[in-house]
């Protein structure tokens, strides 16, 4: 039974004990156990009646009292205010309910009724219940305790691996890998370590295979320079045949001063911003390379042309354009073939100008053009290799067109031979205008 039904019940009880009393006019010892005695069917713990001024008439649980002492309890000294009076309360052995409320006759009250209910099964049940709950609870704590525990064991030895494999790396071991398993920050947090770890991988072994390559491009020039120094040293030669191994001296000097050139270059486009990019004009950097270039395709027997129908302009640094055009023209003559031609197209396509450079020599196979943009790659190392190249030229042009926000791809030309095609975003009036 819950609270509020026992505190209906009692009520109930009183209120018929009342309706008992109310006939009286007035309440005595005799009237008020008469009308008790006869009412058998009510089971409490005390009944006990008072007058108006709290005196105890009646008393169950001693029934000898007549005329009894004052009862101030406040549920009686409330029920004689006028009000209905009830207090439940409960300790381990038992429920104790109290109501008390007043006798009305002839709307008058002439006293109180007063009603004590103990109720110690149900008072062990609810102990039981308590009982009950705190093992429950004491035991979710526990358990709690113990995952607390446990987890924080699996996350101290998960970052542990971590920050073993994050030492791992910083002493340059980037094969380490940690598992990815799960959703948690953690897992996240190796999954980025795994691509960094990838990534510093791949760029290692991008600066070793740079390494390589340059030293064996260094090392072919300085070799041949050893071994003509040394013929001469060593034998009895005359004037003529010294005069030219002292050229070829020289040729591998000139050699060795291009490709340390070009590694400058790369690695200053590695480490240095790009200057400032200004409006550029692109036919008259073109025309300015063609001419620098005149000498050397006359001597290869190759014609230049400048084919620009109109003037066009992109934001890029000048000396990235002359330097990237540079290349391409003289790649045009060196791989040409007696009589060939390079030339050089400049126009407008919608919003982009489109640079092309295009030769009819030898062109480039299918398989090896991705390649050719790659730092050292040579499709035809005897040709290059005379030719004075170290295969760095074109990766040096792919990097420049990048940074100027272009892009570079090459294709077979029209008469054979190959064409490298520049796209660069147009650079109109008015963006200076609203710039
Ligand atoms: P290199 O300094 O050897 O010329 P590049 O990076 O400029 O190096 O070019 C890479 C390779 O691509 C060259 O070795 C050459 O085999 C090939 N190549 C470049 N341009 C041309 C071209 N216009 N025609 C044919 N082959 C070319």
């Amino acid at each position: 039974m819950t609270f509020s039904a026992k505190r209906n019940a009692i009520l109930d009880k009183a209120q018929f004990i009342v309706s008992a009393l109310s006939g009286n006019k007035k309440l005595n010892y005799v009237n008020v156990s008469a009308t008790l005695q006869a009412m058998t069917d009510i089971h409490t713990s005390r009944i006990l009646v008072t007058d108006t001024d709290a005196r105890c008439i009646y008393d169950s649980q001693n029934e000898s009292v007549k005329k009894g002492p004052y009862v101030f309890f406040p549920e009686i000294t409330e029920a004689l205010e006028g009000n209905d009076a009830v207090y439940v309360r409960w300790n381990e052995e038992q429920i104790i309910t109290r109501a008390a409320i007043p006798i009305v006759s002839f709307n008058r009250t002439i006293g109180a009724v007063y009603l004590v209910e103990r109720d110690p099964v149900q008072a062990a049940l609810i102990s039981d219940i308590q009982r009950t709950i705190h093992g429950i609870s004491f035991g979710m704590e526990l358990l709690v305790i113990l995952f607390s525990i446990l987890f924080s064991i699996l996350f101290s030895r998960r970052m542990g691996k971590l920050v073993d494999s994050v030492q791992k790396m910083h002493g340059g071991d980037y094969s380490v890998r940690l598992s990815e398993r799960g959703r948690d920050e953690v897992a996240r947090l190796s999954i980025a370590f795994n691509h960094l770890g990838q990534r510093l991988h791949q760029s290692e072994e991008v600066r070793k295979q740079f390494v390589s390559n340059a030293s064996h491009e260094l090392k072919t020039p300085l070799a041949s320079i050893k071994l003509l120094t040394d013929s001469i040293l060593q034998n009895d030669m005359d004037r003529a045949t010294m005069r030219e191994f002292v050229a070829d001296v020289g040729d591998e000097a000139e050699r060795l001063n291009r490709i340390s050139q070009k590694l400058l270059e790369l690695t200053r486009l590695d480490n240095q911003p790009a200057e400032e990019r200004r409006p550029v004009a692109v036919t008259p950097v073109a025309d300015r390379v063609l001419r620098r270039l005149t000498p050397v395709a006359r001597k290869n027997n190759v014609r230049l042309e400048l084919d620009a129908a109109e003037d066009a302009t992109i934001l890029a640094t000048e000396d990235d354009l002359y330097q990237i055009l540079f290349n391409l023209a003289e790649n045009g003559i060196k791989y040409n073939t007696d009589k060939g031609s390079v030339t050089v197209r400049i126009h407008s396509v919608s919003e982009n100008v489109i640079i092309s450079v295009e030769d009819t020599g030898v062109g480039i196979p299918d398989a090896e053009k991705p390649h050719v943009f790659e730092r050292f790659y040579r499709v035809d190392k005897a040709r290059s290799r005379k030719a004075g190249g170290a295969g760095l030229g074109l990766s040096i042009v792919s990097d420049m067109v990048a940074r100027n926000d272009g892009s570079i791809s090459v294709t077979d030309g029209a008469q054979g031979g190959s064409c490298f095609r520049l796209s660069f975003p147009s650079y109109q009036q008015s963006e200076e205008a609203s710039s």
